[in-house]
């Protein structure tokens, strides 16, 4: 282009000079005709010396151009990096050197751009957290995996994509709007249909770049936090209520004793022995919430070092602590095979888990009944099952009677001093040794829980 420049004006100063060479030649001639052959001559000579300096000059100046565009354009090129140029002493070789001083260090900056944008990409492309951007027209600019898998879009998602597109819900698409018109931070919570429902905190804000205008957002899922945020809710709600029943029933029979109930032979005893019981549950209910206290926080902190416990020596002191109670209610305890295995837990906890499993089949069990505990090792197990004659749970139930407070027969199960936390307990502690739980029941039958914790050795 440049060349072609320079030489149109060369061309031109050419045929300019020519012509005021043939103007003098004509004006000299005016006066003296005979001049006329020899001034021709010498134009003419004149003229071709001066075309073909300029035709020379004008290759030399295309070659070096040339060579210093291909230089230019490959200047990123790594194979090109120990190319040399050829540079004269004149205005193009400075311009040469010049580029050729600048080379290393435009390879070094575009270098560092492209390892910084990797990087950047790498980080919010890890992000659990979604990242959308987005232009002044609502275009895609950027987004992660964590985002598209949020709205449900396919991945990858391609750069200048319309967001009306990728997403379908509207509170999205307002919150962008939102920040693209008044161009102001903003926070909103958001449940996206497309993510399962799942809950975000969405932080967006506008994206200002040199030349262009946009929105940025960040997706933070909150679902298990608000989930967790329920879960303590109903256990403050559940604890308050279980509490309040043995607290009123104490407060009551105190009240009745004291407004002249004491003096009542009949019943005065019977009075202060459901304050007792009363007092029982609640000091039972205390025990049990500290037990799961205690289960839950070492999910958070170490849990105590793992000892190897004696199977064996576990249930048979479990089954001498739910003597008493099974002789009172007439339910026979039957002690099955037990192996002489091991497993890694604590010894204390497993008992628990054996006497809340044990006093559960005598307390739901029928008059006469029968429960029968054995602990087998089979393929590097051990496998704890307790088998009841009792009033068995009804198969609706069955998937929550692990849940904290949940009883299939409230009134019953508070009768028999219950807390409704029990199972909750064998359930953590199983979890804790690595083990599970199944429960099996037939309603007016009985029930069946069987524990598989490994065996150790
Ligand atoms: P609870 O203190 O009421 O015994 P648990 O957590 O130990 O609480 O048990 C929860 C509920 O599961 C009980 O209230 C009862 O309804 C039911 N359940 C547990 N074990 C048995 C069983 N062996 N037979 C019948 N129902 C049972």
């Amino acid at each position: 282009m440049r060349t072609r420049v320079i030489r149109t004006f060369l061309t031109l100063g050419f045929v300019l000079a020519a012509a005021a060479l043939l103007a003098l030649d004509a004006y000299a001639a005016g006066s003296n005709p005979a001049l006329w052959y020899p001034l021709l001559v010498i134009t003419g000579v004149i003229l071709l010396l001066g075309g073909l300096l300029t035709f020379l000059f004008l290759r030399t100046f295309s070659r070096q151009t040339a060579e210093l565009k291909s230089y230019a354009e490959r200047l990123l090129d790594p194979l090109a990096s120990g190319e040399q140029l050829p540079a004269g002493k004149d205005d193009l070789g400075d311009l040469a050197r010049s580029l050729q001083r600048m080379a290393p260090r435009i390879r070094e900056l575009v270098e560092n751009l492209k390892l910084e944008n990797a990087r950047r990409e790498a980080i919010l492309a890890s992000m659990i957290e979604g990242v959308l951007a987005v232009d002044k027209d609502l275009r895609v600019t950027f987004c992660n995996n964590s985002f598209a898998r949020a709205v449900g879009a396919r991945i990858p998602v391609h750069p200048g994509a319309p967001l009306l597109e990728l997403v379908r819900d509207p509170g999205l698409l307002e919150i962008m709007n939102g920040v693209l018109t008044t161009g102001e931070r903003s926070e909103h919570r958001l449940t996206l249909p497309a993510a399962a429902d799942h809950t975000f905190e969405v932080l967006a804000g506008p994206l200002a770049g040199p030349s262009t205008r946009g929105a940025l957002a960040i997706l933070h899922d909150v679902t298990e936090l608000e989930r967790l945020e329920r879960v303590r809710k109903d256990f403050v709600a559940n604890v308050s209520h279980e509490l309040r029943t043995p607290l009123a029933a104490i407060r009551g029979y105190a009240e009745t004793l004291l407004d002249g109930a004491l003096q009542d032979e009949k019943h005065n005893r019977k009075f202060v022995e459901i304050i007792e019981a009363q007092a029982t549950r609640l000091s039972n209910i205390a025990s049990d919430l500290l037990t799961i206290s205690e289960l839950e926080s070492n999910g958070n902190a170490r849990p105590p070092q793992p000892q190897p416990v004696p199977v064996r020596s576990v249930a048979e002191s479990a089954l001498r602590t739910v003597e008493s109670a099974a002789r009172v209610r007439g339910v026979h305890l039957v002690c099955g095979q037990i192996d002489d295995a091991f497993v890694l837990g604590s010894e204390l906890r497993l008992e628990q888990v054996l006497v809340n499993l044990l006093d559960n089949a005598v307390k739901f069990n029928r008059p006469n009944g029968e429960v029968h505990l054995e602990a087998l090792e089979v393929d590097g197990a051990v496998r704890i099952t307790i088998r009841d004659t009792g009033i068995g749970i009804p198969s609706e139930d069955l998937p929550r009677i692990f849940e904290r407070f949940y009883r299939v027969d409230k009134a019953r199960s508070r009768e028999m001093g219950g807390t409704g936390l029990g199972l909750s307990i064998v359930r953590h502690v199983i979890e804790q040794m690595n083990g599970s739980i199944k429960v099996y029941s037939q309603l007016g039958v009985g029930s069946e829980f069987i524990i598989t914790i490994p065996a150790l050795g």
